[in-house]
């Protein structure tokens, strides 16, 4: 049977096609090499050949941003109230919500905490693509404005790494209400000096790119990530014109100023632990 397409508020395909497969053997999507996966896993899963950054769970992130052991997560056991009692396709939320949570491992979206970072001490939130394709419901918003929260208490950087396809439609308004809830609090750990760097990975879309993902004091993505409110086809029909190639890329938003910089994520740990000591936040 053919697979659904997921569903998405903002228009974008997003397909599972990116994930890392199993296996020992791999195929690169982007360069077709054959790949030993141990290696892949090794280079950050990031392709030997080409540099194709294969989309990693929250786990994985933060096992390869936080030093070993560092991690100690906040609110991991926060779960939906399931407020809508939505259903699409003759499933209900609370049964595609427990199916995500039995593949993954993953509660929730998001994963929150504190941690160290080559040393320096940060409040490290990282969305996980492989439950609910990322998307940003009532938990998201309220681990996010706790995780900022946090921060601000502590005085310590705010790292967040974005993956998401935007706001969580089976929430309703509720997710969309998220985009304010999260900006509110990013606004007030600017007027109390914090830092904010935001990590834009495949794919950073919908309601998360319209809210705290372009938000940062720093904004990093990583190569050829998509990044983009609604996808190209909604857009076209929305304002009936052709759009750019390469639109929706980090290479095409840095170009046009909307990111800092596009740092290749085997760099990226050491890349964040520079900016912090670059911004006289390490502690
Ligand atoms: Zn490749």
């Amino acid at each position: 049977m053919a697979k659904k397409a997921k569903m998405t508020w903002s228009g974008f395909s997003l397909q599972p096609r990116k994930e890392m497969p199993q296996g020992v053997w791999i195929q690169c999507p982007q360069c077709k090499e054959t790949l030993f996966r141990k290696k892949v896993k090794e280079n950050r899963e990031v392709c030997l050949h080409c540099a194709y950054h294969f989309r990693i769970d929250a786990k994985t992130r933060i096992s390869q941003l936080a030093d070993e052991g560092s991690f100690e997560e906040f609110d991991a056991m926060l779960t939906t109230s399931d407020p809508l009692n939505f259903h699409f396709r003759g499933t209900t939320y609370a049964e595609r919500a427990a199916q995500d949570r039995e593949k993954t491992g993953s509660i929730e979206a998001i994963r929150t905490g504190r941690a160290f970072i080559r040393g320096r001490r940060v409040i490290l939130a990282v969305m996980d693509p492989s439950y609910l394709m990322g998307s940003m419901g009532e938990v998201v918003g309220e681990k996010f404005c706790r995780a900022v929260d946090a921060a601000m208490e502590k005085n310590l950087p705010f790292i967040c790494v974005s993956c998401s396809g935007g706001a969580r439609m089976h929430e309703g308004v509720i997710s969309v209400q998220q985009m304010a809830k999260t900006s509110a609090a990013l606004a007030r750990l600017d007027e109390a000096k914090g830092l904010f760097i935001s990590v834009l990975s495949d794919p950073t879309t919908g309601g998360v790119s319209a809210s705290f993902a372009m938000l940062g004091d720093v904004i990093i993505a990583e190569p050829k990530a998509l990044i983009g409110f609604a996808g190209p086809r909604v857009i076209k029909q929305t304002i009936n014109v052709d759009l750019p190639e390469g639109f929706q890329t980090s290479e095409f938003l840095l170009e046009h100023g909307f990111v800092d910089m596009i740092v290749d994520r085997r760099e990226l740990r050491g890349e964040i632990a520079r900016l912090i000591d670059y911004f006289g936040k390490g502690y």
